[in-house]
């Protein structure tokens, strides 16, 4: 994947940091320099201001390009030309990663700055004068009179333009990464298509983390039709409720008994059958479903761990949050009613909430976080070790639990770096008084390796699969298992409170 995107390890590690690298030291000579950049942007920028954009007649004064009629006009006489001299022609579809972070953490005034100086970069970048214009928000077009191996140079070119650090208002340096996706004329069909091939180009870079560039391939297409179709299906099961939490339980290392059962998402599909969280998830969250489906999951996962502490079941119940609901100001409010009207704890209701969006440092979602300390809720940093972690910044957040990611435990028993770096992370987690629970545990040695280096928690085949609420019952009561000498005691272990 890393070689057809064009997305070398270092890339990937800045495209996973995007827009969170913030480093203060260098500030004030920043800004100044920053200053001086724009002014001199501006000033080279100035000629092209007269040409009145269309798709943004206020605000693309602020990035300065053509609109976008002269873009269509300029592709036009690209393409006439490239019949008549059988050369070729590239449109780049340029995507800003997570812009709206930018504006979250900034204000929308500093996204427009931030805009103006993709424009600029854009412009310095590439050779043609006037050759790129701004779609919309934070996507841009740009039109090459080159072949796609000179195109995939330029869009790498652009990549590590848009890469270099930039200042923001209140001195705040970032790294913008982007996504990028490349059409030819007349290599991927006609000029009417050339755009949204480019774009379903893009989408495909956006949908394995940005910060690479990729050229438009039939299956893209496919991905597209089958993607609206799913689409379109997911609206309707939003509505008929075609949704069903499973519940995986997590373990004591030790006493393997249960401390907690994790809630994740099935969708019965009427055709398709079960469909997986990781296909329709990020569908939701990019078609703006997530809302409603994540507010059903916290009412399903509230009622369900009431009825099982009714049945006298002690375990914590957790649920998965997107990043689309940390943004969301009646989060813990929703979690807290849901849990009030279910008579439950919030300190026994597990938030599980991954390390890259818990390292998305903005306002709202610190604001979020607030709301859970302040609520007492049991935050776990799910997948860590999978992204670029900010160990300072872990510190602050009110969690008392991390996931360590599968992708460490598959390794252990091959890998002395896997072995290496868990230990490190265990040892990282109790200095923070957090307690560590594997993810994907499937074998015995690899229970064995975790709990030789102090583990707290397993969770995995190993023990168990995602089960319905009603076969974990069963699972629980399951008369062999719960003969085990170390089952005897009690089923369930009692929940700590968190800190
Ligand atoms: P996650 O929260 O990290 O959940 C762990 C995933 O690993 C689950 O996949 C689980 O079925 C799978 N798994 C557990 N043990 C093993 C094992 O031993 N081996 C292997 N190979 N896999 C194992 P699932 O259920 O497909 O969920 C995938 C992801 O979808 C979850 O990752 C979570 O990030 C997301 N998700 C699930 N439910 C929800 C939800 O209600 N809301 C949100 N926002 N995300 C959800
Ligand atoms: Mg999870
Ligand atoms: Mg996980």
């Amino acid at each position: 994947m890393s070689t057809i995107l064009g997305l070398s390890p270092d890339g990937a590690l800045w495209a996973a940091l995007g827009l969170l690298g913030v480093c203060l030291v260098l500030a004030l000579a920043a800004v100044a320099l920053w200053r001086r950049a724009s002014a001199q942007s501006a000033a080279a920028l100035k000629g092209q201001a007269d040409a009145v954009p269309s798709a943004f007649p206020a605000g693309d004064v602020a990035t300065g390009l053509i609109s976008r009629q002269d873009f269509e006009r300029a592709l036009d006489k690209a393409v006439a030309r490239c019949d008549a001299q059988r050369s070729a022609v590239c449109l780049l579809f340029i995507d800003v990663d997570d812009f709206s972070d930018v504006n979250d953490a900034l204000g929308h005034e500093a996204g427009d700055e931030v805009l103006h100086e993709v424009a600029v970069r854009l412009h310095a970048a590439t050779p043609a004068k006037r050759s790129a214009t701004r779609v919309a928000g934070d996507e841009f077009l740009v039109l090459l009179t080159v072949g796609e191996t000179v195109a995939q140079a330029q869009a790498q070119h652009i990549l590590e333009a848009l890469s270099r650090p930039l200042v923001a208002r209140q001195g705040r340096e970032f790294r913008l990464s982007a996504s990028i996706g490349i059409a030819a004329y007349p290599a991927h069909g006609a000029r009417a298509g050339l755009v949204s091939k480019a774009h379903a180009a893009m989408r495909t870079v956006k949908q394995t983390g940005g910060g690479a560039w990729a050229s438009f391939n039939p299956q893209m297409a496919v991905d597209q039709r089958a993607q609206a179709a799913l689409l379109a299906d997911l609206r309707v099961a939003a509505q008929s409720r075609q949704f069903e939490l499973f519940y995986q339980p997590k373990v004591d290392a030790r006493t393997l008994q249960v401390t907690a059962a994790e809630a994740l998402l099935r969708w019965h599909h009427p055709q398709k059958g079960v469909i997986s969280p990781n296909v329709f998830i990020p569908l939701a969250e990019r078609n703006g479903l997530i809302g409603d489906i994540g507010n059903w999951v916290i009412e399903e996962a509230c009622r369900q761990a009431g009825t099982w502490r009714a049945a006298g079941f002690r375990m914590r119940v957790a649920i998965n949050l997107s990043a689309y609901q940390m943004r969301q100001d009646d989060l813990v409010q929703r979690i807290e009613s849901a849990l009030a009207s279910n008579r439950l704890r919030p300190e026994r209701f597990t938030v599980e909430i991954t390390e890259s969006l818990a390292l998305e440092n903005t306002r709202t979602t610190q604001r979020t976080f607030e709301a859970m300390r302040r609520a007492g809720l049991h935050v776990a940093i799910d997948d860590f070790g999978a992204g670029q972690t900010s160990l300072a910044y872990l510190r602050q957040l009110p969690a008392s639990e991390l996931k360590m990611d599968m992708s460490l435990v598959n390794d252990l028993a091959t890998s002395a770096d896997a072995r290496a770096i868990a230990q490190a992370v265990i040892k990282l987690a109790h200095a923070l008084d957090l307690r560590v629970v594997a993810e994907g545990v499937e074998t015995e040695q690899q229970r064995d390796l975790l709990v030789r280096m102090g583990c707290d928690e397993l969770q995995g085949f190993l023990f168990a699969k995602p089960m319905s609420a009603a076969a974990l019952g069963l699972w629980a009561m399951d008369d062999e298992f719960s003969h085990r000498p170390e089952f005897s005691s009690s089923l369930f272990q009692d929940t700590r409170p968190a800190p």
